[in-house]
C-alpha cells in the first residue's frame, strides 16, 4: 500500500495518528537545518517535518529532495508549533513527523516553477504532463468529469441513452472544413471525421430509438480562437417527437443539473427566450452578453426627414439608424475612438459618427439635427452629462453588428461585466430562436443553410421556400442556448419528410444527382417512416470554461493543440514515412517538385 489517506485530508482531530502519505515534493524549505516539505497530492497539501535532532539520517536524506520528487513519507500527526499554524490550509494544523521516507521517483529540472503564473502558454503544452499538476487545472480536469457525470446521469434520467456514432465517417455539411482520412482499402477514396454526427443522429431516430445523446467528439478544420479547438466535445442530443419546447426544458434541466453538480449553484429556469431579430435588434448580437445594459435604441422614425444625409441616406436606401449610450464614456481617449472606429469598418460601416456629451453636445454631426431629432435623441436614449452616444446608418444586419462589436467593446473599456450584487458571479442563460433559414453568400453568390440543410423551416414562413427573392425572410425552426454572450449550444427540429428535404437542398443549389450522390443514404431513410424530430448540441468544452472562470477552452482540455493547431508536447502533426504515404498512394505536391 503506499498510502494510508491523501494529502488534503488529516486535520487537529487525527493528532498522534501513523499514517503513510504519497506525492510530490510542492515546496521544500530549509531552516537552519529543519526541513519542511510541503508534500502535494491531487488533493491537497501537507506539511512533512524532518528535524535533525528527531532523526539526522531522515533529515539527511530530505536535504537533497527537490521539487516535484516523487516520495512516500510515514509518520505520526503532531500539532504545528503554536503561532505557526496556516490558517488558508485545510491541513494548517498539523504536521507529519516521518519515521520513514521513500524516494519513488526523482524529477529532472523542471521548465518552470509548478507554482508560478505561466504565461508562455506554449511553454505549458509543451509540458501539459507537468502543467496539469497544477491546482487549478487539476481542479478544472475533475470539474469536467463531474459535468460529463451529470449530464449522463441527468439525460439516463430522462430516458436517453448514449449511442457511440463512427468516428470515420462520410463529410457532413456543417459549415465547416473537414478532416479527410485516406483509405489504405480503397485507395483514392477519404473518410472524413465528423463535424459533428448530425446525420448519424438523425438516423438513429429513423431507426427507432427515439432519444439518443453521445458525449462525442468532433472535428472541424477551422482557424482557432480561445473558445474553438480543432477537435471538440458536444453534448450531442436528439429526440424524436419532441417539440421547440421539449428540447427547451431538456437542455435546461440537464444544464442545471450540471451546475448543481460542479458549483453547487442553483439556476434560474425558465430562461429567457428572444427572437433573432430582437436579440441583434437589442443587443447587436445573436448571443447577446445581457449582463449589462447599453442597448441598441433604434431611432429610424425620427430621423426619416432628417437633413444630415448619412442618416437619411441609409434610411431612403431602407436600412436603419440606431445609437447606443455609453453613460460616463464621454472621456473616451483618442486611441479608444480610433479604436471604435476601426471596429465600425471591419463590420462593415463607412465610419463612425459620435456625440460627446461634455457640456455642450460635442460632435461635427450634431449641427444637422433639428431640435425635434435632438429632443428625441435626448429621451429616448436618456441622454445625461458625460454621456457618449454612438450612431450606426446602415443596413439593418451591418448597423446592428457594428454596434453590437461596439457595444462590448465599450464595456471593456469601462469594466462593466462583472460580478453581480454582493460579488456572486452572474450567470445569464437564455435562448435565441427563430433563426433565419438562409445565409446569403455573397462570394459563392448562393444560399447556405445559416444552421444545417436538416433544420426545418418555420411552419408559417414554409410557403416562401417557393420564392427565392423571400428565401432571406424565412425563419427556421432553429436555437441557440447563450450562457454571459457565449453561444454554448445549438440545435434545431429537423425536416422529416423527403420531399421537404429534396426542396431545401435544391433551393442550396444541389442538383438531384448531388443530392443522391451525397445524401442518398438520408433522403432513403426518410422515405422509410422517419418520425418527427430534433435536437441540439451543447458544448461541453465551453460549458466547462465558464464553470471554471477559465479564458479560454484549452485550460479546460487535458491536452489540446495551440493556436497554430499544433500538439506542441508529442510533436503533431508530423512527418510521416514515405512507406505510409505509398500505402495510401498518396504523393506529397512538395515532393513532386523536388
Ligand atoms: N449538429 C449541430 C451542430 O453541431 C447541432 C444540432 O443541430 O443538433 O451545431
Amino acid at each position: 500500500m503506499y498510502r494510508t489517506t491523501d494529502c488534503n485530508s488529516l486535520r487537529k482531530g487525527d493528532i498522534g495518528k501513523e499514517v503513510t502519505l504519497a506525492g510530490w515534493v510542492h515546496v521544500s524549505r530549509d531552516h537552519g537545518g529543519v526541513i519542511f516539505i510541503d508534500l502535494r497530492d491531487r488533493e491537497g497539501i501537507t506539511q512533512v517535518v524532518f528535524r535533525p535532532e528527531e532523526n539526522a539520517t531522515l533529515a539527511k536524506q530530505a536535504h537533497g529532495l527537490r521539487s516535484e520528487d516523487v516520495i512516500q513519507v510515514s509518520g505520526k500527526i503532531a500539532a504545528r508549533v503554536s503561532g505557526t499554524e496556516n490558517s488558508k490550509l485545510a491541513t494548517g494544523d498539523i504536521e507529519l513527523i516521518p519515521s520513514e521516507l521513500k524516494i519513488l521517483n526523482r524529477a529532472d529540472d523542471l521548465p518552470f516553477p509548478i507554482d508560478a503564473d505561466i504565461h508562455n502558454e506554449d511553454l505549458r503544452l509543451t509540458y501539459r504532463y507537468y502543467d496539469l499538476r497544477r491546482p487549478e487545472l487539476s481542479r478544472n480536469l475533475r470539474i469536467r468529469h463531474r459535468a460529463a457525470k451529470a449530464t449522463r446521469d441527468y439525460l439516463d434520467s430522462q430516458g436517453y441513452i448514449e449511442i457511440e456514432t463512427p468516428i470515420l465517417s462520410k463529410s457532413t455539411p456543417e459549415g465547416a472544413r473537414d478532416f479527410l482520412v485516406p483509405s489504405r482499402l480503397m485507395p483514392g477514396k477519404f473518410y472524413a471525421l465528423p463535424q459533428a454526427p448530425q446525420q448519424y443522429k438523425q438516423l438513429l431516430q429513423v431507426a427507432g430509438v427515439e432519444k439518443y445523446f453521445q458525449i462525442a467528439k468532433c472535428f472541424r478544420d477551422e482557424d482557432l480562437r480561445a473558445d474553438r479547438q480543432l477537435e471538440f466535445t458536444q453534448i450531442d442530443i436528439e429526440g424524436s417527437f419532441v417539440t421547440t419546447d421539449d428540447i427547451f426544458a431538456l437542455t435546461e434541466g440537464m444544464l442545471s443539473a450540471i451546475f448543481k453538480a460542479t458549483r453547487n449553484i442553483d439556476i434560474k429556469t425558465p430562461f429567457d427566450r428572444l427572437t433573432y431579430r430582437e436579440a441583434v435588434g437589442r443587443f447587436g448580437s445573436d448571443k447577446p452578453d445581457r449582463r449589462f445594459g447599453m442597448e441598441l435604441v433604434d431611432l429610424s422614425d425620427d430621423f426619416r426627414s432628417s437633413n444630415f444625409k448619412v442618416f437619411r441616406g441609409a434610411l431612403d436606401a431602407g436600412g436603419v439608424v440606431k445609437a447606443i449610450n455609453a453613460k460616463n464614456f464621454a472621456s473616451l481617449t483618442i486611441g479608444q475612438s480610433d479604436e471604435l472606429t476601426e471596429i465600425a469598418k471591419t463590420f462593415g460601416a463607412k465610419g463612425l459618427a459620435f456625440i460627446k456629451v461634455e457640456g455642450e453636445w460635442k460632435s461635427p454631426i450634431v449641427k444637422f439635427f433639428s431640435d425635434a431629432e435632438k429632443n428625441a435623441l435626448k429621451s429616448k436614449l436618456k441622454i445625461e452629462e458625460g454621456d457618449l452616444i454612438l450612431f450606426g446608418a446602415d443596413k439593418w444586419e451591418i448597423a446592428c453588428e457594428v454596434l453590437g462589436r461596439i457595444r462590448l467593446r465599450v464595456a471593456e473599456y469601462q469594466h462593466l461585466i462583472g460580478k453581480g450584487q454582493s460579488g456572486s458571479d452572474v450567470w445569464d442563460f437564455l435562448w435565441v430562436y427563430d433563426f433565419p433559414l438562409f445565409l446569403w453568400s455573397a462570394e459563392e453568390n448562393k444560399w447556405n443553410a445559416m444552421h444545417h440543410p436538416f433544420t426545418r423551416p418555420k411552419a408559417e414562413d414554409m410557403a416562401l421556400l417557393d420564392d427565392r427573392n423571400k428565401f432571406s425572410e424565412i425563419r427556421a425552426e432553429a436555437y441557440d442556448v447563450v450562457l454571459n454572450g457565449v453561444e454554448i449550444g445549438g440545435g434545431s427540429i429537423r425536416i422529416h419528410e423527403p420531399p421537404l428535404q429534396a426542396k431545401m437542398f435544391a433551393a442550396l443549389g444541389l442538383t438531384t444527382q448531388d443530392q443522391e450522390r451525397q445524401f442518398g443514404h438520408l433522403l432513403r431513410a426518410l422515405r422509410l417512416g422517419a418520425p418527427p424530430h430534433g435536437g441540439i448540441a451543447p458544448g461541453l468544452d465551453r460549458i466547462v470554461m465558464l464553470i471554471c472562470g477559465a479564458s479560454s477552452i484549452r485550460d479546460v482540455i487535458a491536452f489540446p493543440k495551440n493556436n497554430r493547431g499544433m500538439d506542441l508536447m508529442s510533436q503533431s502533426p508530423a512527418d510521416v514515412d514515405p512507406r505510409q504515404l505509398g500505402e495510401l498512394a498518396i504523393k506529397l505536391a512538395s515532393e513532386k517538385k523536388v
